[in-house]
C-alpha cells in the first residue's frame, strides 16, 4: 500500500502503541510510530514480572520491541512528538518535532564506548524512577530498542562550555554528531492512533503516608525496579534506610485511587500487581511476609482470584481490609502503618520493615496539551474520551484510542484495546 494517505500515525510506543503497530504492518498497513522518549517499550519495560504469569516483562516485550524495530511497514521516530495535526479521517496532515539524538541512529552500534569515558556522572535515570544514574551520554536500559546512544544537552559539557569531545573521540565508528538539529516531520495518513500510556500519582501529595519524608515507604514502580534483576539493586532487595534486607513489608492500595479528593475511579491492577510483588519478593526471600491494605479487593480477571488465593497460601502474604490512615516511623526507621480495621473498626498500628505503594495510574501530565493539538476530548479526569459503548472510538472521526491513556487497565487488557483500535483505524483506511 504505497499510497500515503492509507498509512496510520501511531502516538506512544508503549505496549499498547506496539501492538496497534504491529498489528497494522502486518495487515500491509504503513505505520509511523511516534515516541516522546529515546526509545521504545513504555512501562511495561519498566517491570519486573506481569501478573498472573509472573513471566518476566521484559522477556515477553523484547520480541515485540525488535520486531517492532525491524518490521518493513513501521517507522520508527523517538524523541519525537506530535506538534500539529489538521485534516480529517482518510486524510490527516501531522506534523512532529523529532529532536536531536547528536548521535547517528544507522551508525551507533551500542557499544557504550562513549558513555564509559564521559566524565559527567550522576543524572537520573527516568527509567529506574531516578534510583540510579547515568552520564551526559547514556541508554534509557541495556536492551533499549533502539539500541542508540543520546546526549542529554542540557548535561553535556560539550553543550555547556564549548569543552570535552572525549565521547566524540571515544567512538570508533565516528557515530557522534554535535551538529545535529531538530528536524520537523511531516506525514499524510488517513488515521491516527493514541496510545501514551500513563503517570503514577504522586503519592508524596498525601503527607500522611510519609512518601518522599520517610525513606522505608517507596511507591510500587520503585519497588518493581528495586526487586528487578535489571535494577539498581541488581535484584538483591535492601531497604533505602539502612541497607538491610526487609523480612516484613505492608502494601497499601488504592494510593490516590478511589478518593473523591484526589482519583475518584479505581486504577485497576493494584490489587493483583501488589500480591505479584509480594510473591516476587517471597520468591527472592521466603523468610519475607507481606501484608496488603486493601478497601476491596477487586481481581475480575480470569483466575485472578485464585492468584490472590495463591498469594496467601503459598506466599505468606496476609490481606488486611483496612484504611491505612497515618504512617510515621520509629526511631529505627521502621515505617508504622495505622489504620481502621474495616471488620472490627478498631485503629490498630502495625510495624514493617518497608513500605510499598501502590500509587494510582493517573493521565500522562501533557494530556491536555496534546487533546488540544489533536482536537479531541478528555474525560473528566482528564483520560481519553472513547465513545461508551466502542471505547476506542475518540470524539475525533478517524482517531483512535487504546491503552491506559483512555483509562486504567493492565497490560492484557491494553494490548486487547491495541488490536481493536488497530482493526478500527484499517477499516477506516481501506474503505476509502
Ligand atoms: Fe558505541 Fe559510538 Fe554508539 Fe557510543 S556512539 S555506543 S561509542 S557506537
Ligand atoms: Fe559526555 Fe558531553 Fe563530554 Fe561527550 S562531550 S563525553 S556527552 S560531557
Amino acid at each position: 500500500m504505497d499510497d500515503e494517505s492509507k498509512s496510520v500515525v501511531v502516538i506512544g510506543g508503549g505496549i499498547a502503541g506496539i501492538q496497534a503497530s504491529l498489528d497494522l504492518a502486518e495487515r500491509g498497513i504503513k505505520v509511523e510510530l511516534v515516541e516522546k522518549d529515546s526509545c521504545i517499550g513504555g512501562r511495561m519495560a519498566q517491570l519486573d514480572k506481569t501478573f498472573p504469569t509472573n513471566d518476566c516483562s521484559i522477556c515477553i516485550l523484547a520480541p515485540k520491541l525488535a520486531e517492532c524495530f525491524r518490521h518493513p511497514n513501521i517507522t520508527l521516530h523517538t524523541l519525537s512528538e506530535v506538534e500539529e495535526i489538521s485534516g480529517e479521517a482518510g486524510n490527516f496532515k501531522v506534523k512532529v518535532l523529532k529532536k536531536a539524538r547528536y548521535v547517528k541512529e544507522d551508525i551507533c552500534n551500542g557499544c557504550g564506548d562513549c558513555a564509559e569515558i564521559c566524565p559527567v556522572r550522576g543524572i537520573p535515570n527516568n527509567f529506574d524512577v531516578d534510583l540510579k544514574s547515568h552520564g551526559a551520554i547514556y541508554i534509557a536500559f541495556p536492551s533499549s530498542v533502539p539500541l542508540v546512544y543520546l546526549i542529554d544537552d542540557t548535561k553535556c559539557l560539550y553543550f555547556e562550555y564549548g569543552i570535552c569531545g572525549l565521547c566524540a573521540a571515544a567512538c570508533g565508528l565516528d557515530a557522534i554528531d554535535f551538529s545535529e538539529k531538530d528536524e520537523e516531520l511531516e506525514f499524510n495518513v488517513g488515521s491516527i492512533i493514541i496510545a501514551t500510556g500513563f503517570d503514577v500519582f504522586d503519592a508524596s501529595l498525601l503527607p500522611r503516608l510519609g512518601y518522599g519524608r520517610i525513606q522505608n515507604v517507596v511507591s510500587s514502580l520503585e519497588f518493581e525496579r528495586l526487586i528487578c534483576a535489571s535494577g539498581p539493586l541488581n535484584g538483591h532487595l535492601v531497604r533505602p534506610s539502612d541497607k538491610k534486607e526487609p523480612k516484613k513489608l505492608a502494601f497499601i492500595n488504592c494510593v490516590g485511587s478511589r478518593d473523591i479528593r484526589n482519583n475518584a475511579y479505581c486504577s485497576s491492577c493494584c490489587c493483583m500487581y501488589t500480591t505479584k510483588e509480594a510473591m516476587i519478593a517471597h520468591e527472592h526471600d521466603n523468610e519475607i511476609e507481606s501484608t496488603i491494605f486493601y478497601i476491596d479487593l477487586r481481581a475480575p480477571g480470569k483466575d485472578f482470584q485464585k492468584y490472590l488465593k495463591r498469594g496467601n497460601e503459598d506466599y505468606n502474604v496476609t490481606y488486611t481490609k483496612g484504611k491505612v490512615t497515618k504512617i510515621i516511623e520509629d526511631k529505627e526507621k521502621n515505617p508504622i502503618v495505622i489504620y481502621e480495621d474495616i471488620n472490627t473498626f478498631k485503629i490498630k498500628q502495625e510495624t514493617f520493615d518497608m513500605v510499598i505503594l501502590a500509587a494510582s495510574m493517573v493521565p500522562k501530565k501533557d494530556t491536555g496539551k496534546l487533546a488540544e493539538t489533536i482536537g479531541v476530548e478528555l474525560d473528566k479526569y482528564n483520560f481519553f474520551k472513547g465513545d461508551t459503548y466502542h471505547p476506542q472510538l475518540s470524539s475525533k472521526k478517524g482517531i483512535f484510542l487504546c491503552g491506559a491513556c483512555r483509562e486504567p487497565m493492565d497490560i492484557p487488557t491494553s494490548v486487547v484495546d491495541a488490536s481493536g483500535a488497530a482493526a478500527r483505524a484499517a477499516e477506516t483506511i481501506m474503505r476509502r
